[in-house]
């Protein structure tokens, strides 16, 4: 086949030149290309102004941007729909072929739909961001799975070499593009009307690689401490697997570059990702309806002002607390509060958990829409594979068993530091730290009663 004399890669959460199925393609089937990015209004127009992704994301362009210049391009930056700016792109650089990597999150479908419906020329999409996409690990019947265990070892079954492969090119044919996009300048900010101060954390490959590098002495006994969230003993990677400034081959070859019982487990966790990955594929109404749909009929009785305590990391429960006032500083939180805080508010605040999801998708740096809906559905009974909705996580033990101590309490509540590890899961009345907003105990009972609806 000829090749064309052109070719547009467009990036959109995979902000890297290295093993990028699409990019692979684009420098194989053109004779020059060009990589471009899109501040797409339609997503950044919700945003708060100081959110600290778009930080993020100008530090992950940054990289791209300077890896480019190598090779004598530079980045395509426009702000706008991408519906428009993409075919605007293509006439400007008279492009005659476009790639992208699939994205299966319900906008990401939606908006892909329109920019192909807007342009003229062939359109390629590809497989990146997982390892297997939802029709690839089937049931005997060729179903898709909704358990997590048989998809693993489905899973695993089909992990191969081939799969596993760099989508990597010797050649490096990019267009010399003179436009400077100025990315280098904090006129960014101020063009996109955001205003970030201080970064929580920086963003691009070379920081991946090194967040990657530091869980090398961990991977290994990940298995016996991870679930405690003072030990830091997780690979904190997860925003930079959100934007795909490392590949997801790269980071299964990671684990299995480490054999033991803590690589295993860690490779589970990457699994979990592609199975909620495929939920969403095979949902694509899951952000409107609950993937079990019986679950939508509950009436939530808990209150706003309970809400927005939860929010505020002001509930009276040390771990919530702490846990809220971890994502609120940091954009991020250890998994196991995340399960202990979305429990406590659907099951314990009896508040809908569509709003605790709303909130994590405001203020998580990793927040991925898949495994985000995926861990909600998870904690609130309604999603796949999911706990059962009679098991209701105790705040108090899960504190005392998983921040024994209370030293990850005492990092983010200060005002609870002179307690002892007795008293700083349940603590006395203290000046300035609130009391427990709701019973416990009693509302236990009254999720129970709440969730029976769900019954039969
Ligand atoms: C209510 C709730 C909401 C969540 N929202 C998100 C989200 O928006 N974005 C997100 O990336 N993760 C989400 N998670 C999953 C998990 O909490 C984070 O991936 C993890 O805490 C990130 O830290 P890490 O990189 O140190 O993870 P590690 O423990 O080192 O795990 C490695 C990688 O595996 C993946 N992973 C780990 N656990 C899970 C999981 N349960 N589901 C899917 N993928 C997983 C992540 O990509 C993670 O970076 C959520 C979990 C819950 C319970």
């Amino acid at each position: 086949m000829d090749k064309y004399k052109r070719g547009l890669v467009w990036l959109r959460r995979d902000y890297r030149l290295v093993d990028h199925a699409a990019l692979k393609e684009a420098l194989n089937q053109c004779e020059q290309i060009l990589v471009a990015f899109v501040f797409d209004t339609n997503i950044l127009n919700k945003l708060k102004k100081e959110d600290q992704r778009i930080s993020f994301i100008i530090d992950s362009l940054r990289c791209v941007d300077q890896e480019l210049s190598q090779y004598g391009s530079r980045l395509i930056i426009r702000h706008g729909a991408p519906e428009e700016k993409i075919p605007e792109i293509i006439t400007t650089y008279t492009v005659d072929a476009l790639f992208f990597n699939r994205d299966y999150e319900p906008y990401a479908k939606s908006r892909d739909k329109k920019v192909q419906e807007a342009i003229p020329i062939p359109v390629y999409t590809y497989k990146d961001s997982v390892i297997f996409e939802k029709d690839e690990v089937l049931t005997k019947d060729g179903g898709h799975y909704k358990v997590f265990t048989p998809y693993k070892n489905q899973w695993l079954s089909k992990l191969n070499q081939e799969v596993m492969k760099p989508k990597s090119s010797s050649n490096h044919h990019f267009l010399p593009v003179s436009e400077d996009s100025s990315i280098h300048e904090n006129r960014w900010f101020e063009l996109l009307g955001f205003s970030i101060t201080q970064s929580f954390l920086p963003g691009g490959r070379p920081h991946a690689l090194q967040q990657l590098n530091k869980f090398k002495s961990k991977i290994q006994s990940y298995h016996i401490e991870r679930d405690f969230p003072d030990l830091n003993h997780t690979s904190n990677i997860s925003p930079y697997i959100r934007f795909g400034c490392l590949s997801i081959r790269e980071l299964v070859m990671f684990a299995l570059h480490y054999p033991s019982e803590g690589a295993d487990i860690w490779l589970s966790e990457l699994i979990w990702r592609d199975f909620y990955q495929m939920i969403v594929a095979t949902h694509p109404n899951c952000h409107i309806e609950s993937v079990k749909p019986a679950y939508d009929l509950i009436e939530w009785e808990g209150h706003d002002e309970d809400f927005m305590a939860w929010c505020n990391g002001q509930t009276g429960f040390p771990i919530v607390d702490a846990a809220m006032r971890q994502l609120n500083t940091t954009g991020l939180m250890h998994n196991r509060c995340r399960m202990i805080v979305a429990s406590f508010l659907c099951k314990t605040l009896l508040v809908n958990w569509r709003k605790g999801e709303a909130y994590f998708a405001e203020k998580l740096l990793d927040f991925d829409f898949a495994s985000n809906n995926g861990g909600w559905g998870w904690a609130s009974s309604s999603g796949c594979d999911a706990q059962p909705y009679f098991r209701i996580f105790n705040p108090t033990s899960q504190s005392k068993k998983f921040d024994p101590d209370g030293r990850y309490i005492k990092t983010y509540c200060p005002e609870l530091a002179h307690l002892s590890s007795k008293e700083i899961h349940d603590p006395p009345p203290i000046d300035g730290y609130p009391a427990p907003i709701v019973d416990y105990k009693l509302n236990r009972q009254r999720a129970l009663a709440m969730y029976s609806v769900v019954k039969g």
